[in-house]
């Protein structure tokens, strides 16, 4: 298991486009994107998954990816939004992604 979000955006060795940031949320567009579009709005302590996440947490991030999502659905006519658990969560920190083809 590894967690890329510990080990390489939130210790600083791999930058990222920034969308949003702040004292503990961080929005910026996929490193390797899988689709024409693809964002990541994930938290800057360290969550495993959504089953993990506190309430607060919870509801700071969902409220940045409302808004990310708001504007993919302006520029690009709509949205995915995803987490992934268990089997099919590669990176062991909490993040959701928002993509558009
Ligand atoms: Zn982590």
């Amino acid at each position: 298991m590894s967690d890329w979000y510990c080990e390489e955006l939130l210790s600083g060795r791999t930058e990222v486009e920034r969308i949003f940031e702040d004292e503990s949320v961080i929005a910026y567009w996929h490193t390797r994107p899988h689709y024409a579009h693809h964002a990541v709005v994930t938290t800057k302590a360290h969550v495993d998954s959504l089953l993990g996440v506190d309430a607060g947490t919870l509801a700071s991030v969902f409220e940045v990816v409302r808004a990310v999502a708001a504007l993919f659905v302006a520029d690009y006519g709509g949205a995915h939004v995803v987490t992934n658990l268990g089997e099919y969560q590669e990176e062991r920190h909490f993040h959701v992604h928002v993509w558009a083809e």
